[in-house]
């Protein structure tokens, strides 16, 4: 099958490189002329674990190209995914701009017939909204048929997730097209939930919200176990080991990040209000949530009365392990306000280090050596509970840091190797190391 991605981010390029490996001829469209030049020379634009090996095995294969030119890689696909961003405007609603943008480019552009697939997360009503803004546009004679096909990967382990995902949800206005879109995926294997337009927008939205509900209950659980002197990681080792509940999405930390889940809640909320719906427990997941950002600063001020002068090591910038992404991290909230309070912030990412001074406008210095960080630091504070900050021997810093002592915010170490180690540690949800 031949087929056109537009956008090449963290889902268009994994979409493609993905369709490409189980067999299609897939080209990719981006408008910005740097990232489709990197791409043709095989170098991914994004850090996601397995993606460049396979991005470049397919490109050797001659089933995955890259263009900035629409016009190119339209020219004889028979289905084309849209799969740009969708961030959040300032009331909180989806931006659906670049969708928008880019189904009228198909439109103008295309002189055959083509099923057109919407990844990007859209909000209900959408999918069938942009295919009347196509029909519109469309030369006499061609036609269009819609589909919803949102995207569950994470970050971080993006391809695994394409391949191994749990189910993929497919939403049509009529079974050719569902029946279709099963068969382009069938390779991959994965269990196939055929459903209408809005039932399939809807699932998106309810499942993100679903998960940084458990998120931020768990949270609110963590902080209670604070006062009631109860460990957080055994009661939800306890809660989850209940197949009803689920030991998935129970870790308690400093609150849920990234690109997906605070802009769509937000929309969620938004929507439901346009609606004349109070999503009042979507409304207190978020707020929880925000103040969780803030929990760590707060015990910082606690132990210290005034950071001002000191020296602090932040370790982890991306929203979470494994990802290059800093979109919605915990990191640009705490960072600003630990440079505020007086600190001298110097952050530490594997990865993403040198986006540093790009994302976070805040005086600090940025390093892509942990020992660095750490050495001669005050305190730490923990961000991202990247593998190699949870290999790391609590004695490391001990032997690195002025004072020994670590907030940590993804509950990285047991208490009793950070006690063991004589580290002086705060982490969620469980009692201090003093
Ligand atoms: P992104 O910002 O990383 O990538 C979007 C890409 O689209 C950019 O490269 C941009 O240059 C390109 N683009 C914009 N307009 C274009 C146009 N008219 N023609 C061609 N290219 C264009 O976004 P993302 O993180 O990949 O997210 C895409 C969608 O998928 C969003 O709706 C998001 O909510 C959803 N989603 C994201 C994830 C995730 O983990 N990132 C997971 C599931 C769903």
């Amino acid at each position: 099958m031949k087929i056109a991605v537009i956008g090449t981010g963290y889902v268009g390029l994994v979409t493609g490189v993905a369709l490409a490996e189980i067999g299609h001829t897939v080209t990719c469209i981006d408008v910005d002329p740097k990232k489709v030049e990197a791409l043709n020379q095989g170098v991914p634009t994004i850090y996601e674990p397995g993606l460049g090996e396979m991005m470049l095995r397919n490109q050797k294969q001659n089933r995955l190209f890259f263009t900035d030119q629409h016009k190119l890689g339209l020219a004889d696909a028979a289905v084309v995914y849209l799969a740009v961003g969708t961030p959040q405007n300032t009331d909180g609603s989806a931006n659906l701009s670049y969708v928008e943008r880019a189904a009228v480019e198909v439109a103008e552009q295309i002189d055959h017939p083509v099923v057109v697939v919407i990844k990007s997360t859209v909000p209900v009503g959408t999918n069938l909204r942009i295919k009347r803004l196509m029909m519109r546009r469309i030369r006499p004679g061609v036609f269009i048929r819609i589909a919803s096909n949102p995207e569950f990967l994470r970050e971080g382990s993006a391809i695994h997730d394409t391949f191994h995902g749990d189910r993929m949800i497919i939403g049509t206005e009529d079974e050719a097209t569902a029946s279709l879109l099963a068969e382009i995926n069938e390779p991959f294997g994965i269990p196939i939930v055929k459903t209408d337009l809005f039932s399939s927008e809807m699932i998106k939205y309810a499942s993100n919200a679903f998960l940084a509900t458990k998120i931020s209950f768990i949270n609110e659980i963590a902080n209670l176990c604070e006062k009631l002197g109860a460990n957080v990681e055994e009661v939800a080792k306890g809660m989850g080991m209940d197949h009803r509940i689920g030991s998935a999405f129970l870790r308690a930390g400093i609150g849920y990040g990234g690109s997906c889940f605070p802009k769509d809640t937000n929309a969620l909320v938004q929507l439901a209000g346009n609606h004349h719906h109070t999503f009042n427990l979507l409304k207190s997941v978020i707020e929880v949530n925000n103040q969780q950002h803030r929990l760590l600063i707060d015990k910082i001020l606690e132990r210290f009365g005034s950071i001002n002068g000191k020296k602090v090591a932040v370790l982890g910038l991306a929203f979470k392990p494994n990802t290059d992404d800093l979109r919605e991290s915990p990191a640009l909230v705490m960072i600003p306000q630990l440079a505020a309070l007086g600190a001298d912030v110097i952050g530490y990412d594997p990865i993403a280090a040198d986006r540093g001074t790009k994302w976070i406008s805040a005086p600090a210095r940025y390093t892509n050596h942990v020992a660095e960080a750490l050495d001669g630091a005050d305190f730490a504070v923990i961000i991202t509970d990247w593998p190699d900050i949870k290999r790391m021997d609590p004695e490391t810093y001990v032997r690195l840091m002025d004072q020994p002592i670590v907030f940590d915010g993804r509950n990285c170490y047991s208490i009793a190797a950070a006690r063991e180690a004589n580290l002086e540690y705060y982490s969620i949800g469980r009692p201090n190391v003093v």
